[in-house]
């Protein structure tokens, strides 16, 4: 057994900071002068928890949080439509997420359907109330945390924000959450926490990765123990065409181990299972070489969860993004039964929010 990194999602309104938070995140990752970095997966960026750590400054002793977590494995493609065929199909791709909203603007119809997401998929979350900056007045510090950079301003300024505070908080009422600002969290069982942020300047992420993590270690603990010899599990990102190499899937893994040779089962738009077998399984290549050599990946014999790879397969032209994948070695009967009654489980689901 191992324990792997939570997959975390960041959803919310079109121009909202999803992007702008993600390279921030990504951005201080790589400046940051701590050993290991980070790791480039298909789809995704793991951040390690010595990085994350180190970005969250003494807020995770203050919370109680131990560092057992290998990092934080973010999902890179926001708005992706994975998550829309998900939501028609009450799945979820993510551990945790972070449902992020411009705080001058508050909830868009991105952001409720979002919301949706997360509660159908029944996924921890915490919201980003990103763009504190922009408020009239406000007087920005690089990569301050917010607990100090709320202390730098007039009172008027503050009056301001907690004003928008409290419409996400009203609107979060409407829509069957109690929430507070993550300072004034009296039960962290009970309320969503927001979390003031910038995605710009880098104000608030050390409490919005803390938070996180808190997250991860009310909620998660049996998830993230992972078999790393079991025949992998994951979820299809992407089908997409891949000049040279014709159809390729982007396939988050949640669990077990991916072989080049192995057989895979996948489900298509009508839920028809499809079986085929791995031509090739590939990962980024580092950026140094891609440069060098024009391809972007590099072939790969095996594939650990957790993960973000690009298989190459025949046959996949009909699988639906949002799909389960897992490995069909020898009991295929046995397989495609699990991954239909996924779908009936989504089903039911489904049916009983009424979507
Ligand atoms: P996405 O569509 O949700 O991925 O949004 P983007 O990350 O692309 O952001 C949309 C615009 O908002 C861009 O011009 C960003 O520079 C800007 N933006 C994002 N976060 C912030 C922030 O915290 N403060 C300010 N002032 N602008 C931001």
């Amino acid at each position: 057994m191992k324990t792997r990194s939570p997959i975390v999602s960041v959803l919310g309104h079109v121009d909202h900071g999803k992007t702008t938070l993600l390279d921030h995140i990504r951005g201080s990752t790589i400046a940051s002068k701590e050993a290991g970095g980070i790791t480039q997966h298909i789809g995704a960026t793991e951040i390690p928890m010595d990085v994350i750590s180190s970005i969250c400054g003494g807020f995770l002793e203050k919370m109680n949080i131990q560092e057992q977590l290998p990092g934080l494995f973010f999902i890179d493609t926001p708005g992706h439509e994975a998550f829309t065929t998900l939501r028609k199909r009450g799945g979820s791709l993510a551990d945790l997420a972070i449902l992020i909203m411009d705080v001058t603007e508050g909830f868009k119809p991105q952001t409720y359907e979002a919301l949706n997401i997360l509660k159908s998929s029944k996924t921890p979350f915490v919201v980003a109330a990103n763009k504190i900056d922009k408020i009239p007045g406000w007087n920005s510090t690089k990569g301050e945390c917010f607990s100090k950079a709320v202390q730098n301003q007039h009172k008027n300024v503050v009056f301001d924000l907690d004003q928008k505070i409290y419409e996400i908080v009203g609107t979060l009422h409407e829509e069957g959450f109690e929430s507070e600002r993550f300072d004034r969290v009296s039960n962290f069982a009970s309320q969503i926490t927001i979390v003031p942020i910038s995605a710009y300047t880098g104000e608030g992420l050390p409490e919005l990765l803390t938070m996180l993590l808190g997250l991860a270690y009310q909620y998660l603990n049996e998830q993230l123990q992972i078999e790393e010899d079991a025949p992998a599990s994951g979820t299809v990102l992407e089908v997409k065409e891949e000049k040279g190499l014709g159809l390729t899937i982007d396939t988050i893994l949640y669990d077990g181990v991916l072989n080049k040779d192995d057989r895979i089962m996948m489900l298509t738009k009508e839920n028809k299972v499809i079986s085929t077998k791995i031509r090739s399984l590939l990962k980024p290549k580092p950026l140094e070489e891609i440069r060098e050599s024009k391809t972007m990946f590099e072939d790969t014999n095996q594939i650990v969860a957790a993960a973000g790879v690009k298989i190459v397969a025949p046959h996949v032209d009909d699988v639906v993004s949002g799909s389960p994948l897992k490995v069909a070695n020898d009991d295929n009967i046995r397989v495609e039964d699990e991954l239909l009654s996924e779908v009936d489980n989504i089903r039911i689901q489904t049916n009983d929010i009424g979507i």
